[in-house]
């Protein structure tokens, strides 16, 4: 990294998915050019380099799930599929000339504040993150309860210890690979992958295949392989809501208006912001409004579905809004193909050759494909954090979930700052919003330093504390406490993932930083 000055804080970088992105292009914008974006794997892109699923694609409106600043008029379909997402994450690497900031096969391991010189040090492990297949992320933090990483296959070769003035954790909320804590897992003698780290050298055609799980991934891939393989047992633990997906190609002449005459776009985003953010109110304000959504839901379910018993697996028993709303118009009727069976049973153990259920029912499989999502609570801190008088950010979070302010900053972690923090999750509408949100956020968090010649913020304890009992008693009143239990939650059922309110609310939140709330040392 360059030698640092006030003017040019030495700033890492950690993770290079959306949130990476749009932050040093941001620095850039502001005349900062000392900073380096550390990336574990062998490229960027984060969510969208690795989730390369079949069917893989985004569930906000592509408008939308975009920045704001670089619209792309060439979106193909409404919502864009995975390979177009990741070419417009490069495009804007090309375009804001981020390719010479990057070091990739870089993983942050920890990064440790030296209080005597009020600047953080950190561990990069260089080497190989395997790209598929078993490859994996560490488990760091993991506990005895919480999902189990993917077994690595990582190569980390070498270390080096780099000091940084401000470090900025993008490293993503759900990049951290689960595998479902299974009794036999390591026993499966036959191929078994995650859905975020898909093979796609094995071929399915003509297979027996299992899947676990039936969350946001498994619903998209499903109805792209049911009609390659011989059988497919989809392990439901919980029904998803499912709603139909308004996805339809877009026109080329809608991509002529909108690259030749910008604000087309810009009214389109717009319009769907306040669609999507209208939603809210039954998510945060009146949850008993969902009960208009779910009667949509359960009609769907009847027409798409005409098997009874097969609607009855699929009919969700919470409230809709409490888990991750699905959308899906293939999913359905891909269940009701003869060579699909919904498992509901719950999962006793893997063999060597498939799935033996609470029943005792053996279901043979050449192959299981775990849809079983990311780690999210109970495993720490993304890398290992530590701060003033040697808190531990991983040890505080396992003891109280994962908790900031704004999801951003965290007392006793002076400089640091995260993307995509503790309850920035929405349920209703684009991250990217959020995500540009903290962008702001941070850089005039940078920007108060700079104007006060000061070394280090640190946001004070009480502000912290305020924050979430306020956030805490916000939610009490939202569709996520109205009884579910979803990866949003602690084990304790405490809501750490998911913002409480209209994401309006926390742009005018984020859009300049209260100075009262840190304590400044020059
Ligand atoms: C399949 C899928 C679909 C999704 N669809 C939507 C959607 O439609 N709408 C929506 O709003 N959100 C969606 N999301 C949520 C999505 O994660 C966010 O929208 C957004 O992409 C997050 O960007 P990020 O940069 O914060 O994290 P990521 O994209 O996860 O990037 C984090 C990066 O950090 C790197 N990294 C992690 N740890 C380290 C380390 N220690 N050292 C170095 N590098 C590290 C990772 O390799 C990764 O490249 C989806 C998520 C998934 C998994």
């Amino acid at each position: 990294m360059p030698s640092p000055s006030p003017a040019t804080p030495r700033i890492a970088i950690v993770g290079s998915g959306f949130a990476g992105i749009g932050m040093a292009i941001r620095l850039r914008q502001m005349g900062l050019e000392s900073f380096t974006i550390y990336e574990a794997a062998g490229d960027i892109g984060g969510t969208w380099r690795d989730n390369t699923y079949p069917g893989a694609a985004c569930d906000v409106p592509s408008h939308l799930y975009s920045f704001s600043f670089e619209p792309n008029p060439g979106w193909t379909s409404a919502y864009g599929p995975q390979a177009e997402i990741l070419a417009y994450l490069k495009h804007c690497v090309r375009k804001y000339g981020l390719e010479p900031f990057v070091r990739c096969h870089a993983r942050v391991a920890a990064a440790r504040f030296d209080e005597s010189r009020q600047v953080w040090r950190l561990e990069i492990e260089h080497g190989e993150r395997a790209a598929h297949a078993a490859a994996g992320d560490d488990a760091v933090g993991a506990t005895p309860g919480a999902a189990p990483a993917l077994p690595t296959a990582d190569a980390w070769t070498g270390r080096e210890t780099i000091e940084a003035d401000i470090v900025i954790a993008a490293s993503g909320p759900l990049s951290r690979p689960a595998l479902p804590r299974i009794a036999g897992l390591e026993r499966f003698a036959g191929k078994l992958f995650h859905s975020a780290r898909w093979d796609h050298d094995y071929s399915l055609d003509g297979k027996r295949i299992a899947v676990i799980g039936t969350g946001a991934s498994a619903i998209q891939f499903v109805p792209q392989i049911q009609p390659r393989v011989t059988q497919l047992e989809l392990f439901q633990r919980t029904a998803p809501w499912i709603m139909p997906k308004p996805d339809k190609p877009v026109s080329e002449r809608a991509q002529w208006w909108f690259r030749h005459l910008p604000f087309t776009q810009r009214f389109v985003r717009g319009a769907i912001y306040w669609q999507l953010e209208s939603r809210a109110i039954a998510f945060v304000v009146n949850p008993k409004l969902m009960k208009y959504p779910m009667k949509f839901g359960i009609s769907y379910l009847e027409r798409r579905v005409k098997d009874p018993a097969l609607r009855a697996k699929l009919t969700p028993n919470y409230r809709l809004g409490c888990k991750r709303v699905l959308m899906s118009s293939d999913y359905y009727p891909a269940l009701s193909q003869p060579n699909v069976d919904v498992v509901t049973s719950a999962i006793r153990e893997i063999v060597a050759d498939g799935i033996v259920t609470e029943d005792g029912i053996h279901h043979a499989a050449d192959a299981i494909i775990c849809g079983t999502g990311f780690q999210v609570n109970g495993v720490g801190a993304p890398f290992d954090v530590t701060g003033i008088g040697g808190a531990d950010l991983g040890a505080r979070w396992l003891r109280d979930g994962p908790e900031a302010y704004l999801g951003t900053s965290i007392a006793d972690f002076p400089n640091f700052f995260m993307m995509a923090g503790p309850n920035t999750g929405l349920g209703h509408n684009s991250m990217i919003y959020m995500i540009e949100s903290q962008v702001q956020y941070i850089a005039d968090c940078l920007s108060e330093l700079r104007r006060r010649g000061a070394r280090t913020m640190n946001l004070r304890p009480d502000v912290q504390q305020a924050f979430n009992a306020r956030l805490q008693e916000d939610m009490r009143r939202s569709v996520w406490a109205s009884g579910c239990h979803s990866w949003y939650q602690t084990k304790s059922g405490k809501v750490t993932a998911i913002w409480p309110g209209f994401t309006f609310s926390f742009r005018k939140r984020t859009r300049r930083v209260r100075t009262h709330d840190y304590r400044f040392v020059r």
